[in-house]
């Protein structure tokens, strides 16, 4: 099995298929952010790794299917004790290979992927069936595990938001072929080793490394897939439930967001400025970021003063070192992504208030706010993925709403008012998954968590995530009274 050291964590570099390590002929490479250096070569999986690692999770879905939910749970436990124990090796992998921060990831990231496991390894333990007595029938709405899933991941969060898909389809009692992002695809690695020591059945957990237009594209195309849940952009969401489609399978799309942020007259100003100027946090990469900040007209000055206050503040480093805030953005195509829409934004009319240039000799992006010239605006209307802001005013609620729902997204939104009344009626109103007033990305793991337009299909979380991952029966049985 081929490893690589990688800040002195020894990372495995192939797929795990069955219980194995299998190897690739072709690699492909993955670099850090912090100066480019490369980390690792890494299995390229290929249409036949993608047959391989199907035909294992077939197997392995039979026996990890057939576990007891006690036996799957303890399973789960147990990855979720094994993830803990490694928290500083993941921590750092991470951090290395995506250039999240170092702290954050040891202190919350790591912990919140343990987490993940537990949640779903309680929920299927208290899990009741839903029993009631109609139509002269008892009746019992049952879960069965639906076969093998299939799970796609983007490059960003890659560890959190890895685990976070990967727990409910276990905890249902699918075997999972899970595909990371070919830009950071090492804490994959990690997590993948930390399954064999974990109890699953051979099959039931396997990792196929690649590139997602050749062995993702194959994944999902196998019609034995019983499941496929994707968490990545609009883009190739079209192409996965294309291939679902075709074979009538079950998907769920967790996609990009174009946040609005409405600060009323009535909010805190200054809680509202320094947590706008934290949606730079993770160098902008996160999906649930405020991105479009809507602001009272007539506090827009005091607000724009305040937030500059806050962003002057924020240090741009190494995400290693404890005093950075912003680390760089993950890849190189990426920081020329996020400048083009800079340019075309300048280019257009729109007016850069600050930041708007990549910073030399790093992937750093100067925190960047634009006032676009109108709501129309590229950098309005699209998502950026990286430290880059727009500032609107509204003259009243109904306009604030009607800037809200502006976008084809639907992911979060964040509402910062001191009226409850107001909260609730404008969180009635707004079209979005998720929407958080006073405060931001704070939430129960039971939730549903989701977007509305494009931003996705389906909701995970709690039990709205093992019902995705099972075939729900109902079990009538006619009552004895009538016979
Ligand atoms: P992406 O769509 O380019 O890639 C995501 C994954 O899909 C990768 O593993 C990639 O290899 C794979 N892939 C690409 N083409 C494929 C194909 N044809 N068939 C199968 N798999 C394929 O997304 P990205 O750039 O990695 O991630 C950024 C996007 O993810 C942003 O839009 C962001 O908002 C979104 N995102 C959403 C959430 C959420 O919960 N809603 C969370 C994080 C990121």
């Amino acid at each position: 099995m081929a490893r690589q050291d990688v800040g002195g964590v020894s990372v495995p570099t192939d797929h795990l298929i069955g219980g194995e390590w299998v190897s690739s002929p072709r690699r492909f490479e993955t670099r850090s952010p912090m100066g480019w250096e490369h980390l690792a070569d890494i299995a390229r999986g290929d249409e036949a790794t993608a047959a391989a690692a199907v035909d294992a999770a077939v197997v392995g879905f039979q026996a990890w299917g057939a576990f007891s939910v006690e036996h799957r749970a303890d399973v789960l436990h147990r990855l979720a004790d094994l993830i803990e124990a490694y928290n500083d090796e993941i921590a750092l992998v991470e951090t290395l290979d995506m250039g999240f921060l170092y702290e954050s990831m040891k202190q919350r990231l790591v912990a919140r992927g343990a987490l993940n496991f537990r949640t779903y390894a309680d929920l299927i333990t208290e899990h009741e069936n839903h029993t009631w007595d109609a139509k002269s029938m008892r009746n019992q709405v049952q879960r069965m595990p639906a076969g093998p899933a299939v799970v796609i991941t983007p490059w960003n969060a890659p560890f959190m938001l890895s685990t976070w898909k990967l727990a409910p389809a276990l905890a249902a009692g699918n075997s999972v072929i899970h595909k990371p992002a070919e830009w950071s695809p090492l804490s994959a690695a990690l997590l993948a080793e930390l399954t064999l020591e974990a109890g699953f059945p051979p099959g039931a957990y396997n990792l196929v490394q690649g590139i997602g237009e050749e062995v993702g594209a194959a994944l999902v195309a196998d019609p034995r897939v019983r499941r496929i849940t994707f968490t990545g952009s609009p883009e190739t969401a079209r192409h996965i439930g294309r291939a679902a489609a075709a074979n009538i399978v079950p998907f769920t799309a967790e996609l990009g967001g174009k946040g609005p942020f409405l600060v009323f007259a009535d909010a805190d100003l200054d809680a509202a400025a320094h947590r706008a100027a934290w949606q730079f946090d993770d160098s902008g990469q996160v999906c649930l970021a405020g991105t479009r900040l809507l602001v009272y007209a007539e506090v827009r000055d005091e607000f724009l003063e305040r937030f500059h206050h806050h962003a002057d503040a924020l240090v741009l480093g190494d995400p290693r070192d404890l005093t950075t805030d912003i680390a760089p953005l993950a890849h190189p195509d990426h920081r020329d992504r996020v400048h083009g829409f800079v340019e075309r934004a300048r280019a257009a009319g729109d007016v850069i208030v600050r930041g708007g240039q990549p910073v030399k000799n790093s992937l750093h992006y100067e925190p960047t706010l634009i006032q676009p010239a109108s709501n129309d605006s590229e950098v309005v209307q699209r998502e950026i993925f990286g430290p880059v802001l727009t500032l609107q005013t509204f003259a009243d609620e109904d306009e604030a709403i009607a800037l809200a729902n502006s976008t084809d997204y639907g992911l979060s939104a964040q509402i910062w008012t001191s009226s409850q009344i107001r909260a609730e009626r404008v969180g009635a109103a707004v079209r979005a998954g998720l929407v958080w007033v006073n405060t931001f990305l704070v939430r129960d793991l039971t939730a549903p968590f989701g977007g509305c337009g494009i931003s996705g299909i389906g909701r995970e979380g709690g039990d709205y995530a093992l019902d995705f991952h099972s075939d729900l029966k109902t079990l009538m049985i006619l009552d004895d009274s009538t016979k």
